[in-house]
């Protein structure tokens, strides 16, 4: 029986309820901050002094990380208000009375209900019950150090790199395992990309995070310090890429493209076409998305189509967060034999026993035989070019040998 149905519609209005709740208690908390660092900084206090008052603690990494917090928060509630302004305005000739207010709230839900949500949960879980893995791991991962590098600029690249290896690495088995899709799934949902959707994540999934991240780089030598300011910059980076189609239009960023992701990489991270799906997986840098062939440029033939391929009312948020938990439980339940159940938790999402014709693998390279010209990206000439360079050195005499063995045969 479809999740949706199953829920009440008793818990649909308590979680408006809710959203309408996390909505209001996010915006007041936002403009607080924000008067408590404007007043305060008037007098040398707030903002100015909690960077300043850390940095002469030399603990960098908590100014750096304020300061990102800040242009994160920023970034999302200027977002924010621009979609309600844009709202409001497209309502005031449409609709009229209660009636307006009800369709921009519809509106609002479509667009941001998963994000509250997610964050309150996300406020509210991960300090209940096991507070913020990441400090807790990071001093006992580094006892494992086979070395530490040191805090020369070009160490600062290195450590960059190695941190996009460890996103990529990440973000592909999340979309590559079934039980790791049930936690990373959430933030794919929203039908509708934003900033905000920077905020919809299962809590769960920034345990896994934490864990991937710290073993991949302590084990490539880089210190926790360096990896806090590498972390803070890449999530700065991480809401921006999420800005909406309305406040970035095309979101490519000209000859930036070739260097770093821009709002258009992750835009077809985010979409379900066919090309697109499963491609796009590092943060900031292209590199190992380049390297490992998942690298898929925007198309303008293709439009993207955002969230993911099931059925799915995104305004469902239970179903949003919790669906493909219950969507594996039931495919592990219903199945026979103890192998075709842990098959169905590690392979990838789509995956039964009797067919792989639905994984992302599966759609994406059937949308390519037809259309294989949008799949390309300079990856492919690289490879071309090496390919021939080696047909070429080839001696003649290995070109002919399997002709002289079948003869032979
Ligand atoms: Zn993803
Ligand atoms: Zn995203």
């Amino acid at each position: 029986m479809n999740f949706t149905k199953k829920l009440s519609k008793n818990w649909r209005i308590a979680e408006n309820a809710f959203f309408v709740f996390a909505f209001g208690f996010v915006m007041y908390n936002l403009a607080t901050t924000y008067w408590h660092y404007i007043h305060g900084s008037e007098k040398s206090k707030g903002f100015i002094s909690a960077v300043t008052m850390s940095m002469a603690n030399h603990e960098y990494y908590v100014s750096v990380v304020f300061v990102m917090v800040i242009i994160n928060t920023t970034l999302v509630s200027g977002e924010i208000l621009w979609f309600i302004t844009r709202l409001l305005k497209q309502e005031k000739g449409k609709t009229k009375g209660w009636d307006r207010y009800k369709q921009a709230f519809n509106e609002m839900s479509v667009s941001y209900k998963s994000s509250f949500l997610a964050m309150l949960i996300h406020q509210l879980l991960p300090k209940l019950v096991l507070i913020n893995m990441f400090w807790i791991w990071a001093p006992y991962f580094q006892k494992f150090a086979l070395f530490t590098i040191s805090l020369t600029w070009y160490n600062w690249i290195y450590a960059y790199i190695c941190w996009e290896l460890s996103s990529w690495i990440f973000h592909y088995s999340c979309h590559r395992v079934r039980l790791l899709w049930c936690i990373h799934a959430p933030h794919h949902a929203p039908s509708n990309i934003n900033m905000a959707v920077n905020w919809v994540h299962f809590f769960a999934e920034g345990y896994y995070s934490s864990f991937v991240h710290l073993l991949i780089l302590t084990l490539l030598g880089v210190n926790p310090l360096m990896f806090i300011v590498v972390m803070a910059i890449d999530s700065a980076w991480g809401v921006f890429v999420h800005v909406s189609e309305d406040s970035l239009k095309n979101g490519q960023m000209g000859f930036l493209q070739h260097l770093v992701i821009t709002p258009a990489h992750h835009r077809v991270h985010h979409a379900k076409n066919p090309l697109y799906i499963d491609t796009n997986f590092a943060s900031a840098l292209p590199i190992w998305d380049w390297i490992f062939g998942t690298l898929q440029p925007f198309k303008k033939e293709v439009k993207a189509e955002y969230g993911v391929t099931r059925e799915l009312d995104v305004t469902n948020f239970t179903d949003l967060y919790f669906g493909e938990i219950y969507l594996l439980w039931r495919d592990v339940k219903d199945t026979g034999g103890l192998k075709n159940k842990l098959l169905y938790i590690i392979m990838p999402p789509g995956w039964t026993p009797s067919s792989t014709d639905k994984t992302a693998a599966a759609l994406r390279e059937c949308f390519l035989k037809t259309n294989p010209e949008l799949g390309l990206t300079s990856r492919n000439k690289v490879l071309k070019i090496i390919n021939n360079a080696l047909k070429a050195d080839k001696p003649k005499v290995e070109e002919t040998a399997p002709v002289f063995v079948q003869n032979e045969g």
